[in-house]
């Protein structure tokens, strides 16, 4: 059996083009959509990952400002310039691209960041109110994942569903949103006994591990949901996700590949975030 591929370009696509139609009517009401990225030092991976995003706010027509601060950046001159930010009525969305160099404290960075404008989803606050259902912004790269299984009709009511790794950025978000939609949900990590069998008893997969082809075929159930949220470079310098995709593909039902997966759909999230953030203040 071969499974159906989960086309996160063609979904991304979709979302964006939903975002742009949004961005537009909100432009009518009287308020152009804006997003801030800050960008510390000159990580060659982190400045991909910020040109990517000024390009999906250019195609969704949301107004981009990207700022590169010099790598040794103070933590007080970062919060500054925060803080500046924050009281922008003109910036709905705050994203400070991690990681951050190593004089500087990631969580007082991200607490810094009012809830309103936390289009990543990072802050305590919107934290909580996913973890009781409260309205809130959703962190992207989990959101991506429960709109790729939407999107290959896989509801996770009832279902078994398992996540590898519990990054607070997205294995443990991504477990609560499955548990959010019903399903039973494991959480497998570094310590955790017989991944192998745990894994082939899930009808939904998820792999954010962080190691190439981690995921092997003897540990998917036939026809489960396989998402595979990692991005890796395999021994070739090929990018790879976590998941054995042809070994993967002879077993599941359907399956996100990399690339042209998750980090897509990651990427739209966000500027549906950020266009929600600018609805807010409508
Ligand atoms: P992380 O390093 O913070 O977490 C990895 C998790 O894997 C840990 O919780 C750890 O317990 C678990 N783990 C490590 N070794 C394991 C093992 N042998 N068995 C079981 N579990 C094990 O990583 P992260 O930030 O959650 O990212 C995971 C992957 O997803 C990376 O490849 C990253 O590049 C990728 N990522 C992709 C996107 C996207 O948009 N597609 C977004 C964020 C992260």
């Amino acid at each position: 059996m071969a499974a159906r591929i989960i086309d996160g370009k063609a979904l991304a696509a979709q979302v964006k083009a939903r975002v742009r139609a949004g961005v537009e009517e909100c432009v009518r009401q009287g308020v152009q959509p804006c997003l801030a990225v800050l960008l510390v030092g000159d990580d060659p991976a982190s400045e991909v990952y910020v040109r990517g995003k000024a390009k999906d706010c250019e195609e969704c027509g949301i107004r981009s400002l990207v700022e590169r601060l010099p790598a040794d950046t103070t933590q007080a001159e970062l919060l500054a310039r925060l803080a500046q930010l924050a009281a922008d009525d003109s910036v709905h969305g705050i994203l400070v691209q991690l990681p951050l160099p190593a004089q500087i404290d990631e969580r007082a960075v991200i607490e810094a960041i009012p809830p309103q404008k936390d289009v990543d989803g990072f802050t305590p606050v919107n934290v909580g109110r996913m973890m009781i259902g409260e309205k809130c912004f959703l962190p992207c790269t989990p959101a991506g994942c429960l709109e790729m299984l939407n999107a290959a009709g896989v509801d996770p009511a009832g279902k078994r569903a398992v996540v590898i790794g519990r990054s607070n950025i997205v294995g443990k978000p991504a477990a609560m949103l499955l548990l959010a939609r019903n399903a039973t949900v494991t959480i497998c990590h570094s310590r955790t006994k017989d991944l192998v069998s745990i894994c082939a008893g899930a009808d939904i997969l998820v792999a954010a591990v962080g190691r190439p082809k981690f995921v092997t075929g003897d540990m998917i159930k036939p026809g489960a949901a396989v998402i595979d949220v990692g991005i890796n470079r395999d021994e070739n310098g090929k990018l790879c996700g976590d998941v054995d995709f042809a070994a993967a593909a002879e077993k599941a039902g359907c399956i996100t590949p990399v690339p042209g997966g998750v980090g897509l759909m990651t990427r739209a999230m966000l500027m549906v975030n950020t266009l929600q953030a600018a609805r807010n203040t409508l």
